[in-house]
């Protein structure tokens, strides 16, 4: 039995073959007394090569990813692979549950929970157990996500690049090789408390990824990280089948983008749509006053060109609600620099 704090399991994660099991969060309210939270996990392992450690359910209203991992465990078979795959369908269990972004025991949200500032609630005691135990294990880690019900994204991996040149290197051809339509580019600062930031403290190669969001099942979306993590597998040399490649669009979410807040309570109208491609001027949102009808209250318009990266879901909005993020693209080779 292995344990560090609230988390328990006596799971295997090294012998060959394929298992499933849980890791056992002990968790005491009234609806946990005499109860531990199961977070699924399971290993599929056979030969030599790399493990993978596979993510969802950080947040617990983002589907496509979790439906992925149930995917790949139902269907891969041990002698269909040479090395390990681990994978952890719902990471943040207790938000899986509640169809919550974040935990409803404690209100952690699992990707700001890894650092050194996340308290000793339940949600910082699962971030403890992977960077003490999982992230070890692993040579590459893919972490899935979406919007959530707030939000939209386009379909893309999410890159943080760190200080350390060799796994900026490493960790932008992971990126590439994942093939979603964009690559959402930031960098670590090191205080967010992210899975990023805490893999890049380990050196382990680490990419995550935001397929759609809204808080449903895009099957579009599901198709785009399906694609891609067979990629990622293929590339690792776990799979031998090699899906054709696609070629990933690369986006700043850091210094070069915009995110369009609103100043005022309103209703908004959108005049583009995810994904889309804006030049400087364009229009992008018209703020109508809900308490003037038939009064606009501002017009918002692209102050460069850009790539419509995330949009809001509900466009009834509050002073300081982003209605959308315009991201500009970058080629690959300013990502090095
Ligand atoms: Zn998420």
């Amino acid at each position: 039995m292995r344990s560090l704090g609230a988390i328990t399991t006596d799971f295997d994660f090294d012998t060959p073959g394929k298992r499933s099991g849980f890791i056992d969060l002990t968790y005491s309210d009234n609806d946990n007394a005499f109860s531990v939270i199961r977070l699924p996990v399971g290993v599929i392992k056979n030969g030599h090569g790399p493990t993978i450690l596979l993510t969802a359910g950080s947040h617990g209203d983002e589907y496509e990813g979790q439906v992925i991992l149930h995917r790949l465990m139902q269907t891969v078979a041990a002698n269909d692979i040479q090395g390990r795959i681990i994978l952890l369908p719902a990471l943040n269990m207790p938000a899986v549950r509640s169809r919550s972004r974040v935990s409803p025991l404690d209100h952690g949200n699992m990707n700001r929970s890894f650092g050194l500032g996340a308290g000793e609630g339940p949600t910082s005691s699962i971030a403890k157990f992977i960077n003490a135990h999982l992230i070890p294990m692993a040579d590459v880690i893919l972490d899935f996500h979406s919007g959530g019900s707030a939000t939209q994204y386009v379909n893309c991996g999410f890159l943080c690049l760190g200080p350390d040149k060799g796994l900026r290197t490493a960790n932008l051809e992971v990126a590439e090789v994942f093939g979603a339509p964009f690559t959402m580019v930031c960098s670590i600062d090191g205080s967010g408390g992210d899975f990023d930031t805490a893999a890049h403290s380990h050196g382990t190669r680490f990419l995550a990824c935001e397929l759609g969001g809204l808080g449903q099942f895009s099957l579009h979306s599901f198709k785009v990280g399906w694609q891609g993590v067979l990629r990622v597998l293929a590339y690792l040399q776990i799979i031998s089948q090699k899906p054709s490649p696609s070629k990933t669009r690369f986006i700043d979410i850091d210094t070069k983008c915009s995110f369009i807040t609103a100043s005022h309570h309103g209703l908004a109208e959108f005049h583009v749509s995810i994904g889309d491609t804006v030049s400087t001027g364009a229009a992008l949102v018209t703020l109508y006053d809900p308490h003037n009808f038939g009064e606009i209250f501002a017009k918002f318009h692209a102050d460069h060109h850009g790539v419509i990266a995330i949009i809001r879901r509900n466009p009834m909005v509050l002073p300081g609600d982003h209605l959308c993020l315009l991201a500009q693209e970058l080629r690959p080779e300013m990502l090095m620099s």
